[in-house]
């Protein structure tokens, strides 16, 4: 099940039901960003959920013989807790009364035979940063959307991206009518930095690259 084409791996995740938030034409996009930079370095994101976004990006490791970090501390962001808009009954623990969307990620990565391309860590992203130290081709923030955390995901883990690596982030809405301002507002502040350019949004997918040092 190696290295399958786009329109496979599309058909495949709608047929085995893969849960998640991540739109064909955002998930396309970010699987041809990993082809594109991921011989370079692994790559890492924040926030896997059911493991949708992971699947894309390491079936597009295969081709570099790259791998992804797919870090998550698997307890939901506060749209998926108990009586909230997301909340998902299968992936909360009645008895224990919290969620947990470990073990459903773990079943999709095994289904699709791409556990020797992702390396789960599951963790906050916070605890993470506090000690990484390895270079990055690409990291794709689609985490917690508070202000802060968004903030702290783009502008602490870009750090680590090698010249011409890409920064994905999920969820940009330039009105605040479209949805909550956290991860457009962090955006902002990487450009603002001056070591990053624009590159192109695909529906509420943002991509920027890394410039080149000189
Ligand atoms: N990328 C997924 C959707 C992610 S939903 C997809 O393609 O479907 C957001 C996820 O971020 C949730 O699973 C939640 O547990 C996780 N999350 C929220 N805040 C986090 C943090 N501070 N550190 C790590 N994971 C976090
Ligand atoms: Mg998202």
């Amino acid at each position: 099940m190696k290295d399958m084409t786009i329109s496979e791996l599309h058909q495949k995740v709608e047929r085995e039901g893969v849960k998640g938030f991540l739109a064909q034409d955002e998930a396309e996009t970010l699987w041809r960003w990993v082809r594109e930079v991921a011989h370079k370095a692994p790559c890492l994101e924040i926030g896997s959920y059911c493991g949708k976004s992971t699947l894309y990006m390491a079936s597009a490791c295969c081709a570099s013989d790259s791998v992804v970090f797919a870090v998550d501390h698997h307890r939901g962001s506060e749209e998926h807790q108990l009586g909230e808009e997301y909340h998902d009954a299968e992936l909360y623990n009645p008895q224990a009364q919290f969620m947990d969307s470990f073990p459903e990620f773990r079943k999709n990565i095994d289904k699709f035979g791409l556990a020797h391309r992702v390396i789960p860590v599951v963790a906050s992203s916070e605890l993470l940063a506090r000690v990484w130290q390895s270079p990055l081709s690409l990291v794709f923030v689609d985490g917690g959307h508070a202000p802060e955390t968004a903030h702290h995901d783009c502008t602490r883990w870009v750090t680590h991206l090698v010249p011409g690596g890409i920064l994905a982030v999920h969820d940009i809405f330039a009105s605040p009518e479209d949805g909550g301002q956290g991860p457009y507002d962090a955006v902002q502040s990487v450009l603002q930095g001056g070591a990053f350019e624009w590159v192109e949004k695909v529906n509420s997918l943002g991509i920027l690259r890394k410039r080149d040092s000189k």
